[in-house]
């Protein structure tokens, strides 16, 4: 029912046959970064982006600040009561989110679609059949940011999700703002690093996303109050537009984002829209090719009804 009720809605999802404006997107969310937080951070690889890049003064997270529904509703560009992932932990049997993902869309066109993550949690989003790659290796940034670089170097045209951990996990065991807080962003900094370092030696036009599934206060998030919901969101690339702008974005924008900068109209079910910031530097010098590459080889790692992040230990 759920497979079939996927199929449906992805008919109306199609490409844009004219222009791509980028090969490759990559999201990289910070887990509990506050805006505030990764300003005030060493963090010279970010600030080094959002200095060059188009950065959000107002992005939100959805009203359940925390990270499985939030990070649901970033990839799939819905509300939480749309894709129902409402709970915040690892349960194995109760399945996926209700609503395909930007990954499971690009995915069924033939673009490339893979998750690194440091949560085991995630897994809910990873939809059966819209991933070349799930990778679970480790919580730490730096294991995460390997084997994603490791990927990047040589994948084709598509959407790759990277997720670091240690900002939320400073902030629950030491205090959000705080000087823990603050080194686990940095940490975190140096793992973007070295994705970026494999972004560098690629040849085509790539668009990263950098932003977080929410903030917090105090030792906690998940609340309405505006450091859990206000959120850091900056696009950077060779055709965003360069500056801070003042138009709201919501985390739900960063699927619809994505898919258009891969030349996809989001389909009408996803409520959240491109950010035009990122997508409206000018035309392109190079036509683009007219159509994604053709799908890859079957997933060296399809992912299954039981995770192979399954037994890994719980982060919080
Ligand atoms: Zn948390």
């Amino acid at each position: 029912m759920l497979l079939a009720a996927i199929a449906m809605q992805v008919t109306s999802v199609v490409a844009a046959p004219a222009e791509r404006p980028y090969d490759h997107v990559v999201v990289v969310s910070f887990d509990g970064m506050r805006p505030d937080g990764m300003m005030a951070a060493d963090a010279p690889n970010l600030h080094r982006l959002r200095s060059e890049g188009a950065w959000a003064t107002h992005a939100e997270t959805v009203g359940d600040s925390s990270t499985l529904p939030s990070h649901s509703s970033m990839l799939a560009g819905v509300e939480v009561r749309e894709h129902a992932m409402s709970f915040d932990d690892f349960h194995p049997e109760r399945g996926f989110l209700r609503t395909p993902t930007a990954l499971y869309h690009l995915h069924d066109l033939g673009f490339s679609a893979a998750m690194f993550v440091a949560k085991p949690k995630l897994r809910h989003i990873a939809l059966p059949g819209s991933l070349d790659r799930w990778s679970l290796p480790h919580w730490s940034c730096e294991r995460v940011a390997a084997a994603a670089a490791e990927y990047l170097a040589s994948a084709p045209a598509g959407l790759t999700f990277i997720h670091f951990e240690e900002p939320d996990d400073a902030g629950h065991r030491f205090r959000w703002m705080g000087d823990r807080y603050l080194q686990a962003i940095g940490r975190s900094d140096v793992c973007f690093g070295t994705v970026l370092g494999a972004l560098a030696r690629r040849s085509d036009r790539v668009l990263v996303i950098v932003t977080a599934d929410h903030g917090g206060h105090g030792r906690r998030h998940g609340t309405h109050a505006p450091e859990d919901l206000h959120i850091p969101w900056l696009a950077w690339g060779p055709g965003v537009q360069r500056g801070d702008f003042d138009a709201p974005v919501r985390t739900t924008d960063t699927a619809a984002t994505a898919m258009a900068a891969l030349g996809v109209t989001p389909p009408p079910r996803m409520t959240g829209r491109p950010v035009a910031q990122a997508l409206s530097a000018g035309p392109r010098t190079a036509p683009p090719e007219a159509s994604p590459t053709a799908p890859s080889a079957p997933p060296a790692q399809p992912p299954g009804s039981t995770p192979p992040g399954a037994a890994a230990a719980a982060r919080p």
